[in-house]
């Protein structure tokens, strides 16, 4: 391998090259095996190198990779548009496919927006979303993002779109438990809603379970439940970003089951291909589609929508999710799991919180858990951590907490697929890698 490599990302940094992988595992070209411990990120959700889906994809490789979606439609993308139809919410019986998590918010927009036209309400087009969030990169997805160091390089290429506060009540002192707590960050959007104006206002994105940008954000009591009134009343859209929740990581398929209540559209990508192809989709009730498709068609779609080879892979990852049962296994697990984390908050006073759904859950890093101060930003922590945990041979997945300014959290989310035994092996690294970066940090 030459030194300089041809590729690039977000910065210099270079990671050994990777060899192989198989279940929780991943080996480096040296050898050295990792434990993945965010499945990627929060992709990998049934574990690598499934047998099954190895062998679904190789049977779909010899019969066609290609078929474009204007001049065919394949087995494999009318049995994964089933398959997600039986997993969705009642009346959500239409599916269309894409390739990316990006591609599946910029979608539901553009899906909402042609429902508004077909409506005859060409006034609305403002999408409400929430501070921090992250709903993608594309131009489009980043108008909805809230996080500062993602979106202003670009601000005078994209048309902001108004944000509330996401529902942190750990960092507000307000106690999740409790309904008015939930009605209390709801309300910030009708407020929010009454400002803009409701004409003007065509949905409300949120992720139900939030991802990287709040590190597995649950909302308190009653939020949802109140979005959904508070978009009822004012005739916005619901949108459920479920492009990381979703999948089966938190116990259900959509996250947004955990409250029972339905949205308009949803979103989802990452745990759909499970990291075994560029997958996504956009879901929505019928009425909606019906409505777009009744009035001259919905103006989208990308080259690559519907690739046989990556709908195959999607059939396969789902009938491996019931075949193994693992959204059980991840409620199971995630409760393990978290109780273990609350474990280390006992032992390391710098933990100020755990949260999280299933097996989509995080971990805070703060100076002070009574008043939630950050550690200095220039401890890097959460930079830092992931370093030393990665040379112990763990993957995590961590981000700034307070919109890339300050606070650390990380995010421990392995495959679906994890045993008691593979958690304890988590958490005694976790253990090793907080012991050496407490010691570094003098915490
Ligand atoms: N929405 C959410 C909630 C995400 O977490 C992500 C990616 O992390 C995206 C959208 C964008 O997905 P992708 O990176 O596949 O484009």
């Amino acid at each position: 391998m030459s030194e300089k490599s041809r590729l690039f990302y977000q910065t210099r940094l270079r990671r050994p090259v990777l060899d192989r992988a198989e279940g929780i595992y991943l080996w480096d070209k040296s050898g050295k095996r990792y434990i993945d411990g965010s499945s990627g990120a929060m992709v990998c959700n049934i574990g690598h190198s499934n047998p099954n889906v190895l062998a679904a994809m190789a049977r779909q490789m010899e019969k066609s990779t290609f078929g474009y979606r204007l001049h065919f439609e394949t087995e494999a993308s009318e049995q994964l548009a089933a398959r997600t139809a039986d997993l969705s919410p009642p009346g959500f019986d239409r599916v269309f496919f894409v390739s990316g998590g990006s591609e599946a918010t910029e979608s539901a927009i553009k899906l909402a927006r042609q429902y508004a036209l077909a409506r005859g309400e060409a006034s609305r087009w403002k999408v409400i979303s929430r501070a921090p969030s992250y709903h993608g990169a594309t131009l489009g997805a980043l108008a909805l993002t809230g996080y500062g160091p993602l979106t202003d390089p670009f601000a005078p290429m994209m048309r902001e779109m108004p944000k509330i506060p996401a529902p942190r009540a750990y960092l507000d002192g307000l106690d999740p438990a409790l309904t008015e707590t939930g009605h209390h960050y709801a309300d910030m959007l009708e407020a929010e809603i009454l400002r803009q104006g409701p004409e003007t206002v065509l949905g409300f994105i949120v992720e139900p379970v939030g991802g990287a940008s709040t590190g597995a954000l649950v909302p308190p009591a009653g939020y949802m439940e109140r979005v959904r009134e508070i978009c009822d009343r004012h005739g916005i859209l619901m949108i459920n970003d479920e492009v990381m929740c979703g999948g089966g990581r938190t116990g259900r398929f959509f996250a947004g089951d955990l409250w029972g209540v339905e949205p308009d559209i949803i979103a989802i990508s990452k745990g759909f291909g499970a990291g075994y192809a560029p997958l996504g989709a956009v879901t929505a009730h019928g009425r909606i589609v019906d409505a777009v498709l009744d009035a001259g068609g919905f103006a989208h779609g990308f080259t690559y929508a519907g690739n046989p080879l990556a709908c195959a892979a999607g059939v396969a990852v789902i009938d491996e999710i019931h075949r193994l049962d693992l959204m059980a296994n991840a409620e199971k697990m995630g409760a393990l799991l978290k109780s273990r984390l609350h474990g280390l908050a006992e032992r390391y006073p710098f933990i100020g919180d755990v949260r999280g759904a299933g097996l989509l859950l995080a971990f805070e890093l703060v100076a002070d858990r009574a008043t939630m101060t950050p550690l200095p930003a220039s401890l890097n922590a959460y930079l830092r951590l992931v370093d030393i945990a990665y040379e112990n041979g763990l993957i995590l997945y961590s981000r700034r907490t307070r919109e890339g300014v300050e606070g650390d959290h990380f995010l421990v989310c392995p495959p679906m697929i994890v045993t008691e035994s593979d958690i304890d092996d988590i958490v005694s690294l976790l253990v090793s890698s907080l012991d050496r970066f407490a010691a570094e940090a003098g915490l």
